[in-house]
């Protein structure tokens, strides 16, 4: 049996920039995910990580399917799901889920929390009797209490309502779920206990996440594999701990730079990326990486390195050895 249980090749996501007279002239593309490759494995948790606008959350969501792509195909546990359609692509729907980010937003108000998590069993067919019975041992999966499911998402704080979202995730049992910066609207002070609620949720019922982050400490305490984007490509993907240990690509050692994590007796990175991320409406000619690139030669403004192996790991870089 193969352990891979979602494989993307060739996903593109460009969306149409409406302008002119009437504002209903296509007038740019932007370019959101260019011809991404990847596969997540059974019981993985793969960490995509880049700067705000890298395309990374895109990304996440064109894995399931909650858009469509432009190019390229995704597939679910061998069903393909951009093409599903009907009953087969609602059956899959039921196997993978999505954590978003602002706990605030995510859940509707006028809903009592039992009805909030347990929503997507109702919408599958299941008694009210057996949703209210399902709805506290879903509370108690995320460490909320029974009576919790009487009351309203406002009177929680940002990370109970995390749990909340979290239970809502793992009603339907899925197989993957992906984590879209589920932590970026937390305090501080709670961040690491949803993350650790996340990592021994995943443990214990073996799932595999898509764990979308700019945060590079908080993808490396969860993920096993990580996968750097930039400009809507990826531009290193690999073991983390080797990634970590000794990032390849330009670009994964400046956002390494960035984060303040000790390394005794190793020698200063390089320093943090400078400059700001370009349009993904007027990517750069060649690497796109090259106007902050440190290291860039000529062939770089004029020639786009392909995504190869070097080593333990994919690197898009001319220079990776
Ligand atoms: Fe830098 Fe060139 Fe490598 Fe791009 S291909 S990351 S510009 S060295």
């Amino acid at each position: 049996m193969t352990t891979e249980l979602l494989a993307a090749r060739g996903l593109t996501k460009h969306f149409p920039v409406l302008g002119g007279p009437l504002g209903i002239s296509r007038v740019g593309t932007v370019r959101a995910v260019e011809s991404v490759d990847l596969s997540v494995a059974r019981g993985e948790v793969l960490g995509l990580v880049g700067e705000s606008g890298c395309g990374k959350s895109t990304l996440g969501r064109l894995l399931i399917r909650l858009l469509d792509p432009t190019a390229g195909s995704v597939t679910f546990d061998g069903h393909d799901i951009a093409a599903a359609k009907g009953a087969e692509l609602q059956a899959l729907r039921r196997r993978f889920q999505m954590i978003f980010q602002d706990p605030y937003g995510s859940l509707n108000p006028r809903m009592q929390v039992h009805e909030i998590v347990t929503e997507p069993l109702r919408l599958a067919g299941m008694s009210r009797k057996e949703c209210r019975e399902r709805s506290s041992a879903l509370l108690a999966l995320v460490g909320l209490a029974p009576e919790h499911g009487a009351r309203y998402a406002h009177q929680f704080s940002g990370g109970q309502r995390q749990r909340i979202g979290i239970a809502r995730a793992l009603a339907l049992d899925p197989a993957l779920i992906v984590c879209d910066e589920p932590v970026s609207a937390l305090d501080v002070s709670v961040q690491g206990q949803v993350v650790n609620l996340l990592r021994d949720l995943q443990a214990q019922r073996g799932l595999s996440y898509v764990f979308v982050s700019h945060d590079l400490r908080i993808v490396r305490h969860i993920a096993d594999r990580v996968a750097v984007m930039y400009l809507g490509r990826i531009v290193e993907i690999g073991d983390k701990n080797a990634v970590y240990r000794r990032p390849l690509h330009p670009y994964t050692e400046g956002l390494l730079a960035a984060v303040p994590v000790p390394r005794p007796g190793r020698p200063r990175r390089r320093a943090a990326v400078q400059g700001e991320i370009p349009s993904p409406m007027n990517p750069p000619a060649g690497c796109p990486f090259h106007p902050r690139c440190p290291l860039a030669i000529d062939r770089c403004r004029v020639e786009m390195p392909v995504l190869r192996e070097v080593d333990d790991r994919k690197v898009a870089c001319h220079l990776a050895s």
